[in-house]
């Protein structure tokens, strides 16, 4: 099985997750993508991995004692022609003293994700010094994108206060498990709503660019306004996913994971994503997968 059980102390053996960097073709033109680590979170194994009936999962979270071993946080930088696009923003430093960092959230946020999840982040993971290793400078970033509202995703918006900034107005308004006092004060994205028949399969979606060939489409379980984004390069399409599941592999067993709100659409967008990538090579990323940085360079594809 793939949630290899490590014990709740075995810090000392952290795994390590290296930066990846590809270049795809987009009518006919060189345009690079990267990778970025942004630090490392354990999720209890029932949290990746449901375990029990309907509801009862989210109790066998908070009874679970293993946690999985440390999973990396990806970020995506795609160097679109119109502006270079960040997707989700990562993490920061503050989080590695969890109780401090949501001291303003209630009590039972806390506890419940006290109970979930830990982790490790360095100053070399947060986005400022990793972007300076790609030679991005952040005023250079032109918009970032959100998949969703949970701050292992929403970490880094520190870090671009003059960007615009993305996400679902499903999302916005209906969001869940999210920690609103570790937001940056300035924190209004532009709240889009998709536009409908724009893709096959999803049909919904937002173009993030005017071309067309990046859309910001609804894959809702993980949260109810759930996206992911599509980018359509001349070969292959590349699906950044977000927490749509934890792993590729859950997508091609079935398995879901235990703290996705909604079972039903959880599944429903599996079969969407499988019947996408049916019609049109795709390769599938989602934010906590061990095996998506190499999946990327080396163009393995969801089916
Ligand atoms: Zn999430």
């Amino acid at each position: 099985m793939e949630h290899k059980v490590v014990s709740e102390n075995s810090t000392s053996r952290l795994p390590h997750y290296t930066n990846v960097s590809t270049t795809v073709r987009l009518r006919g033109k060189e345009v690079k993508i990267h990778g970025l680590c942004t630090g490392m979170v354990a999720v209890k194994t029932n949290f990746k991995t449901k375990k029990g009936f309907g509801e009862l999962a989210k109790l066998n979270i908070v009874l679970d004692r293993h946690y999985t071993h440390y999973l990396p946080i990806w970020v995506w930088v795609v160097e679109h022609p119109e502006g270079t696009i960040v997707v989700d923003t990562g993490e920061n430093t503050a989080v590695n003293a969890l109780d401090q960092y949501l001291r303003a959230e209630s009590w039972f946020l806390r506890f419940q994700f006290r109970n979930a999840a830990k982790f490790v982040v360095k100053e070399q993971d947060e986005l400022p010094y990793q972007l300076k290793h790609i030679n991005e400078r952040m005023p250079d970033i032109k918009l970032v994108v959100l998949t969703h509202l949970h701050l292992d995703h929403t970490d880094g918006l520190k870090f671009f206060p003059r960007q615009e900034v993305i996400v679902s107005d499903h999302e916005y308004r209906y969001a869940q498990n999210n920690m609103v006092s570790t937001y940056p004060v300035w924190f209004n994205p532009n709240r889009v709503r998709y536009q409908a028949n724009k893709i096959d399969i999803f049909n919904d979606a937002y173009p993030i660019t005017a071309a067309e060939d990046l859309l910001y489409i609804p894959t809702p379980g993980h949260t109810r306004g759930h996206s992911s984004v599509l980018f359509r390069t001349d070969e292959y399409d590349i699906i950044f996913a977000g927490d749509s599941s934890y792993s590729q592999e859950q997508v091609l067993t079935g398995q879901l994971a235990g703290v996705q709100v909604d079972y039903a659409k959880s599944r429903q967008t599996y079969n969407q994503l499988l019947a996408y990538a049916a019609r049109r090579k795709s390769i599938y990323l989602p934010t906590h997968d061990e095996q998506a940085g190499q999946r990327l360079v080396d163009k393995t594809f969801l089916i």
